[in-house]
């Protein structure tokens, strides 16, 4: 049986130390044995995970509902992408080429001897997964981070988010269930709540720690990231933290559709009250009278939006300072705002609009403002556009509004907007993300701490695993993925020709 550790209070270093201590030496000890379960094991555990959560459906919302202020829907709607996830992952193991298998048999008579030798992905060991505040589900207990590291057959240890830690006790309930259900080792995942600072922290700086990952506050990421490559043995952590996803809006497409797209931003920017990594922080365009048009039909669809609660009483604060502090800004002029003012914990929904010499001048425009707020960047030609793009960091997402005319007058830009972000959308909206095997969801720092892998999609795998080469090894020592005569009848690629042979 797994256990739940919990530590609801934060108790003193020294306590917090020996809990993580114990938790540690529990998952070095179940990697050990869950390592050695074979994929078809793993992804049947994936399932039940995902058969356990369905079962408690009605009480997770509910309980989500009270702690987030999420609706229904949208809980539900999470609900269901989390057990698609461990579906998703489920498949990859039964389909089994996800290890990168690659072969070069011997040859005795090149000049010196060729050796054979044999690479694929192997998992790195215990993972610690930062539940996110902003997807109590999908990027929580048993979200992406969880479910990628369970597949790769690392071990898992979550650090709760204390902004659900009752939802965050409930999955991880689910999960427990499963790993007895399927027959995993004992503390294959295992719980603790506490503070990030104190209990957080010594999970990651654990010499059994062998990965992170991290949804949440630039300041929270870097912190965690800098005690990371502090440790005698540096390890990865892999932190989404911080993005305002630029969306350029070309002049072709402003003139024709002003109307639809101020719609649709208006709606994309207030998604959720715009607590999505993804939300549309910044939009930039050439000065003209389609523009002018379509920041007025914009402003007009802000105002009318409702304003709702947020997910914390510390996702609101910083919100509100944000907003505030962006607005005392030099040259920044509100462009629209709800009329109904906020209640308690509610946010009020603005967008803005800076000339790009008072944006290039001041830094501090291209802060993320976490919530429903966003940017108009006002270029007075295409060259002050490219400039406004050089000066962002890196970012998640990059969306190109666009005719087919737009697409044919600006490459230079577009190709720009390809070196910031690990995504670029045309003629969408940026919040939206797909869980699928092409999906990135990463970019440049800050946007994550690695911007060559994805936290979305089937490549997250890729986060816990390391290639390991076994050369010259007997048949009966390899694992079933290197064998000859491809037992598994995996994707290999042998002597550098893409095959199902052996
Ligand atoms: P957060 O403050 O970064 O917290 C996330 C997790 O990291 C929590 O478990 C927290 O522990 C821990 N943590 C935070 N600072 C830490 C530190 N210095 N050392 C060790 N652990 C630390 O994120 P949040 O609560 O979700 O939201 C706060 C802000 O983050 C938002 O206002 C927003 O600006 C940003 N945010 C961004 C995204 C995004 O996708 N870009 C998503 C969510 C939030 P505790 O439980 O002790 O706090």
């Amino acid at each position: 049986m797994s256990e739940a550790i919990l530590s609801p209070t934060p108790a003193g270093v020294d306590k917090d130390q020996s809990l993580v201590n114990k938790v540690m030496e529990n998952a070095q000890s179940a990697f050990q044995l869950y390592k050695r379960i074979p994929a078809e094991g793993r992804a049947l555990f994936l399932e039940t995970i995902g058969k356990e959560i369905e079962k408690i459906r009605e009480e997770l919302v509910a309980t989500a509902g009270q702690e987030t202020n999420l609706p229904p829907a949208r809980l539900n709607g999470e609900i269901n992408r989390t057990i698609g996830q461990a579906g998703l992952f489920a498949a990859l193991l039964r389909e089994g080429s996800w290890v990168e298998a690659a072969i070069d048999t011997e040859d005795p008579n090149r000049v010196p001897a060729k050796p054979d030798t044999r690479k694929m992905l192997m998992p790195v060991g215990p993972v610690v997964v930062f539940g996110a505040s902003n997807f109590p589900f999908a990027f929580s207990t048993a979200g992406g981070d969880t479910v990628s590291a369970l597949a790769s057959g690392s071990s898992v240890v979550v650090k709760g988010h204390s902004a659900h830690a009752k939802t965050s006790e409930l999955v991880f309930g689910a999960i427990e269930k499963a790993i007895e259900a399927a027959g995993m080792p004992p503390y294959t995942v295992q719980h603790l709540l506490g503070s990030g600072r104190s209990v957080g922290t010594a999970l990651v700086v654990h010499p059994h720690t062998r990965g992170v990952g991290f949804t949440g506050s630039f300041a929270g990421g870097k912190a965690l990231w800098e005690a990371a490559q502090k440790r005698e043995t540096p390890i990865p952590v892999f932190a989404e933290m911080s993005s305002i996803n630029p969306v350029v809006f070309f002049p072709d497409t402003l003139e024709k559709n002003g109307a639809a797209l101020a719609k649709s931003y208006a709606g994309s920017i207030t998604l959720g009250m715009g607590q999505f990594c993804t939300n549309p922080g910044v939009l930039l365009a050439i000065q003209s009278p389609a523009l002018d048009s379509f920041l007025s039909l914009l402003s007009t669809e802000i105002t009318a939006i409702e304003p709702a609660k947020m997910l914390h009483k510390g996702i609101h604060e910083a919100y509100c300072n944000g907003l505030n502090h962006m607005l005392a800004q030099k040259g920044l002029q509100v462009v629209g705002q709800a009329t109904k003012a906020p209640g308690g914990m509610e946010a009020q929904p603005v967008v803005a609009s800076v000339s790009a010499a008072d944006f290039l001048a001041n830094p501090h425009f291209t802060e993320e403002v976490f919530g429903p707020f966003s940017l108009c960047v006002v270029c007075e030609d295409k060259q002050q556009l490219a400039e406004v793009l050089k000066s962002f960091k890196g970012q998640l997402t990059t969306t190109i509004m666009a005719t087919p005319e737009d697409v044919k007058t600006n490459t230079d830009i577009i190709e720009l907007q390809q070196t910031l972000a690990g995504r670029i959308i045309l003629n969408n909206v940026p919040t939206g993300v797909e869980v699928n095997a092409s999906m990135v969801h990463g970019g440049p720092w800050p946007a994550t701490t690695d911007g060559r892998f994805t936290s979305v999609g089937s490549s997250a795998i890729k986060r816990w695993v390391r290639p390991i080469c076994f050369q010259n090894f007997l048949d009966e020592m390899l694992p079933v993925e290197l064998k000859r005569g491809n037992p598994k009848g995996i994707w290999r690629v042998v002597n550098n020709v893409t095959t199902k042979e052996g």
